[in-house]
Formats: structure tokens, C-alpha cells, sequence
């Protein structure tokens, strides 16, 4: 089903863990048919935004702002709730079940998502070149970068309308990545709005439409990767 017509939006987002400011008044738009991506040294407050718009903050922190997406006001809703709502993300930690096959790890995402269905199951499994013979192994011992895949067949299989994915290329390999750029950009294609967290900013700069750069729980730049990444790099080394 195509996606709705509007982003899913986040609107003055702070985090305090106590007296300290993890994401102090982010607004952040994550669009149809386009990428978005966040990027920034480590502590700069990537994950804290992630979690706001996956409904995963901690519950000892303090957040304000605001999540919507269609016409609804998600911030208060939990993270399965938002999954039925077509809101999907992945885990920067690996989160399959190790004595489940491919196939039935990702069954298990559709079970979590916005359809649920064999056929989203098969199409993710396709997509993902997990539909030869590792669809009916064991999660246990597969390589990382099957496992990452495995791990974004869970969020597809649901359907869903918004795919939050963090740090999507750690332990990838440059074959790995390359065909994790032309299964996102294929999402992008269908209409399907997406933000990434990335450490690499090879893969941010060829994929993203839309680049946000932070900095100590703030957005400092914003735009284009072509402007935006050579600006990082010029006012003072890592974005
Ligand atoms: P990034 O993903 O950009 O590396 P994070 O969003 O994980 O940054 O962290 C932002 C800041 O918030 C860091 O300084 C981090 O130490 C702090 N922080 C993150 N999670 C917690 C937590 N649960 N309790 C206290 N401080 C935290
Ligand atoms: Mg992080």
C-alpha cells in the first residue's frame, strides 16, 4: 500500500538524562519517497533522536517535544504500537532470535508490523536475497552482514510506511554496503520514508536526500549531502 502523503515529524525533541541535555530542541522531518540521515561524532545525540521517534527512550530520562505522523500524536505511544502504525525500526544491536530460521525471524516481524502477511514475508525475503536455502537456516552463527539483513527483513515484512534504521552498515563489508544502498533506495522508490543513522559518510553521501549533522544534542547544519558533508569537513573535522 503506498505510504500516506506526509512525513512522520518531530518537533522540538529534548532529552535530559538529569541534569544533562542529551538532545536539546531537534525538529526532524522524515519524508515519503526520500532519505534522511543524522550524522555526528559519538555523544552528539543521534540514538536519543532515533529512540524519540521510535518510542525506545529510556524511562528514567525527561522527554519533551513532540512525535506525529498521519494526523496522529505518537509521542506518547510505545514502540509496538508505533510498529502497527507502519513506524519500523532496527536495532544498532542485533536483535533476531538465534533458534529461529531467516524465514521465521522475519514472520516474526510481520506479526509486529502494519501487515501481516506470507506474501510481505516472501517479498522482504526476495528483496533482501534471503530467499535461497539460508531462509531455512538457524539465525545462530550466520555472518554479520546476514543477520543485518535478517534484521531489516523484520521491518519490512511488516509493511511499513516509516523504516528507522541505526548505524544500518556497521560490520558490512564494501560488497554489503553497496547492495544495502540499492535495497534502501528501492524503498525509497516505493515511497516509503526512511532515516538513517551512519557513522559512514561514504554510504550518507551517495544515498541521503536530506543530511542533518549534530553536535552536542543539537542540529548545527542541515541540507543537501553535497553542501552539507564538505561544510562539516571544512569548519573543523569529524561532522
Ligand atoms: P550518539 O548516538 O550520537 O553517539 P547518544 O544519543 O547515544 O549519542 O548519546 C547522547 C548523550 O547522551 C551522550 O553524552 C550519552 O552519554 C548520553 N546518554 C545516552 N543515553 C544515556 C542514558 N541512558 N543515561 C545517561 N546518559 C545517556
Ligand atoms: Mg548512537
Amino acid at each position: 500500500a503506498p505510504a500516506p502523503p506526509e512525513p512522520l515529524s518531530g518537533r522540538g525533541l529534548t532529552v535530559r538524562y538529569g541534569e544533562f541535555t542529551a538532545l536539546d530542541g531537534v525538529d526532524v522531518e522524515v519524508a515519503p519517497g526520500r532519505i534522511t540521515a543524522v550524522v555526528g561524532p559519538n555523544g552528539a545525540g543521534k540514538s536519543t533522536l532515533f529512540h524519540c521517534l521510535a518510542g525506545t527512550v529510556r524511562r528514567h530520562s525527561e522527554m519533551t517535544g513532540r512525535v506525529r505522523f498521519a494526523g496522529l500524536d505518537l509521542t506518547r505511544l510505545p514502540a509496538h504500537a508505533r510498529a502497527r502504525l507502519g513506524v519500523a525500526r532496527t536495532f544498532q544491536q542485533l536483535a533476531v532470535f538465534p533458534s529461529l530460521t531467516v524465514a521465521e525471524n522475519v514472520a516474526v516481524g510481520a506479526e509486529q508490523g502494519r501487515v501481516r502477511d506470507a506474501r510481505s514475508v516472501d517479498r522482504a525475503l526476495t528483496l533482501l536475497g534471503l530467499d535461497g536455502p539460508v531462509r531455512d537456516r538457524p539465525a545462530a552463527r550466520l555472518p554479520t552482514g546476514t543477520l543485518r539483513r535478517v534484521e531489516l527483513g523484520r521491518a519490512l515484512a511488516g509493511g511499513p510506511h516509516v523504516l528507522l534504521l541505526d548505524e544500518p552498515a556497521a560490520g558490512l563489508d564494501t560488497a554489503e554496503v553497496a547492495a544495502l544502498a540499492r535495497v534502501l533506495r528501492a524503498l525509497a522508490a516505493e515511497g516509503t520514508a526512511l532515516l538513517i543513522v551512519e557513522h559512514d559518510l561514504d554510504l550518507v553521501a551517495h544515498l541521503a536526500d536530506t543530511v542533518h549533522v549534530m553536535r552536542a544534542g543539537r542540529v548545527i547544519a542541515s541540507g543537501p549531502p553535497d553542501e552539507v558533508l564538505s561544510a562539516a569537513a571544512t569548519t573543523g573535522g569529524e561532522p
